[in-house]
């Protein structure tokens, strides 16, 4: 867990004060740099003190083997890790002959302030050498979003009260020695020294370094150059070493004077380009960044992100720590996803090596939502990246012996890497996770020639797998059996409700697509029948229903089972998979994470209000939030349902996942599907706000706590923005034609120009349903507004 002290509490900004070395591994994944390309993570300049060193590109990954103690069909074979490429970062600082380390001499006071407006991290520190020689440092560091192969560093130090001779050694170097994550030793033995040297070069105060992968023969260069700014008598020297380019500058510096080091760095890579063409591309962007100028790439980035305000702030007023916990998520999903370009977005973004840095369905369920309403274009490359893999799905779709395409659980390159059936492959609701997520974007966005591109095949493809993978009984009903859903305690269930409802939907939707654009479909070779049979599918769908209890099964039999013994475990065993074997949890009603609730979020229109009430009342008692996805969605069904204190408590733990690591494990990178979240539980919760077929409707209504929200989303070329306060909720048009919304059910036309205001009706009284427990989320208690 991080204190509630450990960050300021600001709303435009992360700031910590100063530093607990305890906490390095957790704050280098909160102030890690990225544009979803590159990342960097908060290491230290000076390398260490460190928690984990980490800089990464998106998609450079070594395989590693994935042994099994019993063989068995159908086992992905190899396994794939994010990798640790050249770190560009470091500098090295040396007073008077002894290193700069804040694990030595006197650290008077150290500040770190990551800048959600400006896109930068600074670094304020005032050390005392055992020696007793006193130095302020300065460093400002960034990701660029606008040249994404591009990093960049001010460095500056000055003497705090007598002459001292400074040296800054600054330095590419790869192969870092990592603290070893693993404990299985086969693996640790591939990831250690993954890069093999094919070439290095100094030249003046630039040096550049290309490496191979081992074993997946990935090519990765990285490039350095310099500036350097001080008084009379600077020295300057470079060198190669070995997987190392170092660049060092020496001088004496009175008091009053200082010493500024610009570094420009590049990286790059490339599966299949020469070893000449990776090199000359890393100092074209190197060039690139020169010419841009420190200043120049300053300003970039802050053009950047105002533009990204201006579509995607969310105003929160009565709670200033919620107000800072969803900037600060908006700002690393977009660090996520901004500049990925047909990449993945992992789990972690591209901030620690959690999940081996793999990409799972919180992409297309949670970060995809919020990047469809805020930067489109982003979200529209995460699914050309999910479309580019899916030769590989249908692969493993035949493999599996089906048809259309099976998306991995988990993945780097769009190979499954899931070395467990049951909470891997069997959840292949991530294939119609994928379909809403293209359905929602073209929704959004009315992008035609995506749908009828990329969009149709992703469609077509998904709804052949669920035709094939599901069947009709006697009776003509349609099931899926032997699935896993969100829920990852219930696994190979038949008829889970949220895979059926989402398959449902992939189904209709591909079949909608079909009739839009015939000729393609042909092209696809799909013919009246096979689209006839896909609507027979979905028309038929079974959906379990506990007649008795009056609540919807969350899968076939689910509401029979023995329930856990919830008042028997100590909160200690928590999570239960760490703790209890997997048969027992699959055998009894207990619920990892949200998985109905999600159904009844994502796929609202298939139950009645009474049924959502009912429902959640169930299915809170048995939901023990193991997971980091589950707090947002219980947030917006308890908002939509008018559990509001209960929605409130539910965003703060959303919305704090990472600024107070509650699940222990931010060191390992940041959970961006929790941070993405954060919004869905403001907008999807607090604004009601939901997205149906090109219709856009809100329900909104805060809790006690909050005084004010406004939020702005793209919606088909317009602009619109949200105020919500408890008396009344106000729609603006900014930009774009007349648009037609829905507020609490009432048809409103808004125009620009003119606010259309409408009351906001009292929430239904109810009583507030409890947790297992020790599973209740934190009380959020109101706050004064800064
Ligand atoms: C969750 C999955 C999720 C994965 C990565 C697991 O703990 O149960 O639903 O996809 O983490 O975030």
């Amino acid at each position: 867990m991080i204190a509630q002290t450990v960050f300021a509490v600001e709303p435009w900004c992360l700031r910590e004060n100063e530093l607990d070395q305890d906490l390095l591994a957790q704050t280098e994944s909160v102030f890690a740099l990225s544009n979803g390309h590159l990342g960097w993570r908060a290491n230290l300049d000076e390398g260490e003190p460190h928690g984990l060193p980490g800089s990464y590109l998106n998609g450079v990954y070594e395989l590693r083997p994935m042994p099994y103690a019993e063989a068995a069909y159908g086992q992905p074979e190899s396994g794939q890790t994010l990798v640790n490429i050249t770190n560009g970062k470091l500098i090295r600082l040396f007073v008077d002959d002894e290193p700069f380390d804040v694990r030595y001499g006197e650290l008077r006071s150290h500040e770190r302030m990551l800048d959600f407006r400006a896109g930068v991290l600074h670094r304020r520190a005032e050390w005392v050498s055992p020696a007793g020689a006193a130095v302020r440092v300065r460093s400002t560091r960034l990701v660029s979003f606008t040249q994404r192969a591009v990093a960049a560093i001010c460095y500056e130090v000055e003497p705090l009260d007598a002459q001292v001779h400074i040296a800054i050694q600054s330095e590419l170097l790869a192969n870092e020695q990592l603290p070893s994550a693993d404990g299985d030793p086969r693996v640790a033995a591939v990831l250690d020294r993954p890069l093999t040297l094919e070439h290095q070069e100094a030249d003046g105060a630039a040096a550049v370094l290309v490496h191979r992968t081992n074993r997946s023969g990935l090519r990765v260069g990285a490039a350095m150059d310099h500036l350097v700014e001080g008084p009379d008598g600077i020295a300057t020297e470079s060198r190669v070493l070995a997987d190392a380019g170092l660049f060092t500058v020496a001088v004496s510096l009175k008091p009053g004077q200082r010493l500024r080091l610009i570094k420009f760095v590049a990286h790059g890579w490339s599966g299949e380009r020469s070893l000449t063409a990776v090199r000359d591309q890393v100092l074209a962007a190197l060039s690139a960044a020169r010419q841009t100028r420190w200043e120049g790439l300053l300003a970039e980035q802050r053009a950047f992100l105002d533009d990204f305000w201006d579509r995607a702030d969310v105003q929160v007023d009565g709670d200033t720590e919620v107000q800072q916990a969803v900037r600060f998520g908006l700002f690393h999903v977009l660090q996520a996803g901004a500049r990925g370009e047909n990449r993945p977005i992992p789990a972690k973004g591209l901030t620690g090596t959690g999940y081996d840095g793999h990409a799972f369905w919180d992409t297309e369920t949670f970060v995809l939502p919020l990047l469809t309403m805020t930067a489109p274009d982003a979200a529209a490359s995460a699914l050309r990246w999910r479309h580019s893999t899916l030769p590989l799905a249908t692969e493993r779709a035949r493999q599996l012996g089906y048809s259309g395409a099976a998306f991995p659980w988990r993945t780097i390159t769009g190979d499954e890497c899931s070395g467990y059936w049951p909470a891997g492959t069997a959840a292949f609701h991530v294939s119609a996770d994928v379909a809403d997520a293209v359905v929602r974007y073209v929704d959004a966005t009315a992008d035609e020639t995506f749908e009828a591109g990329p969009g149709m095949e992703l469609l077509v493809q998904t709804a052949r797998f669920w035709r094939s993978l599901g069947h009709h009984d006697p009776l003509g009903q349609f099931h899926i059996d032997g699935v896993t859903g969100p829920d990852e305690y219930s696994a190979i269930a038949d008829d889970n409700v949220f895979t059926n409802l989402m398959a449902r939907q992939n189904l209709v939707a591909a079949a909608d697509v079909v009739n839009r654009y015939p000729d393609r479909a042909r092209d696809l070779g799909i013919d009246a029948e096979e689209a006839a049979s896909w609507r027979d599918a979905a028309e038929a769908m079974y959906i379990p229903f506990d007649e008795t209890l009056g609540v919807h099964s969350q899968s076939e039999r689910f509401t029979k089972h023995q329930v856990w013994d919830f008042a028997g475990t100590a909160s200690a065993r928590y999570p239960l998979l760490m703790h209890f074997p997997y048969f027992d949890l699959y055998r009894k009603q207990v619920i990892k994470q949200a998985d109905l609730v999600l159904a009844m979020y994502l796929r609202g229109a298939a139950f009645s209000a009474e049924q959502k009430a009912r429902n959640f009342d169930y299915y809170e008692p048995l939901t023990v939030r193991d997971s980091s996805l589950s707090a947002c969605t219980q947030a917006v069904m308890a908002a939509e349902v008018g559990h509001l204190s209960l929605a409130y408590d539910y965003l703060g733990e959303a919305a704090l996942m990472d600024l107070r690591d509650l699940e222990n494990d931010t060191r390992d990178g940041i959970h961006i599907a929790s941070l993405a979240g954060a919004w869905i539980a403001l907008v999807g919760g607090f604004g009601g706000m939901r997205t149906h077929r090109g219709d856009i409707s809100f329900t909104p209504r805060l809790p006690e706590g909050l005084t004010l929200l406004a939020f702005t989303v793209m919606i088909r070329g317009r602009r619109l923005r949200i105020e919500v306060t408890h008396e009344s909720a106000k729609y603006v048009l900014a930009e774009g034609e007349p648009l037609q919304i829905m507020h609490h059910g009432e048809p409103l036309m808004v125009t620009v120009g003119d606010v259309a205001e409408r009351p906001v009706p009292p929430a239904p009284a109810r009583t507030r349903p409890r947790q297992p427990p020790g599973r209740a989320p934190a009380r959020r208690r109101p706050q004064e507004t800064s």
